[in-house]
């Protein structure tokens, strides 16, 4: 658990076992996580999560977490807020970008078939000459948040596709093998 990565409302661990602090919050007994990074627990019992602001370089093979602001199609436009390097994940601020050909492994005449604004992505990095170019062709990579169209909701991963439980309705998207699980990829090494 220590050095795990999390996601905000991602269950951390009892109140017997840990007292919430920073980036935390409890719930009927449990300690939750309120932030996106890693799982920190002091001696006194106290854990707390938060992302590593350091200098850091983004790589070709580092993998970026942002969220989708704009389709401007052929390219997925991404606000990268958090840098996973390493097992590590750093809080980042970069604009990085997803070509239509670099999403299902095979050429797509409209990202916005299988990416919507809004929608959270995990991408892996590809390029860094001038521009970030991301891919959200491996499995790990894709859409690990996303919320229906039509109701906001927080949509549910249904086998490989996504649904709303709230409008019984499916949604199409590239979904990453860690849709609401992204924690298990990134353990301490
Ligand atoms: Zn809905």
């Amino acid at each position: 658990m220590v050095g795990r990565l999390v996601l905000p409302g991602e269950y951390i661990g009892t109140e017997e076992e840990f007292i919430a602090s920073k980036g935390t919050y409890e719930d009927n007994g449990r300690v939750y996580s309120s932030n996106v990074g890693n799982v920190e627990v002091g001696s006194d019992f106290r854990v707390r999560v938060k992302g590593k602001r350091e200098d850091v370089t983004i790589q070709p093979g580092d993998e970026i977490i942002g969220v989708v602001t704009e389709i401007n199609e052929p390219l997925v436009v991404v606000a990268g807020e958090y840098l996973i390097k390493l097992g590590k994940v750093y809080e980042i601020k970069t604009r990085a970008l997803v070509h239509a050909s670099r999403i299902m492994g095979h050429y797509l005449d409209q990202c916005s078939k299988v990416v919507k604004a809004r929608d959270v992505v995990r991408g892996k990095v590809v390029g860094t000459r001038g521009k970030i170019d991301l891919t959200l062709e491996p499995p790990d990579e894709g859409v690990i948040y996303a919320y229906c169209s039509r109701c906001r909701k927080p949509l549910q991963r249904i086998n490989s596709g996504l649904y709303c439980t709230y409008c019984q309705k499916n949604e199409t998207r590239k979904v990453s093998k860690k849709y609401g699980e992204l924690s298990e990829g990134v353990k301490k090494r």
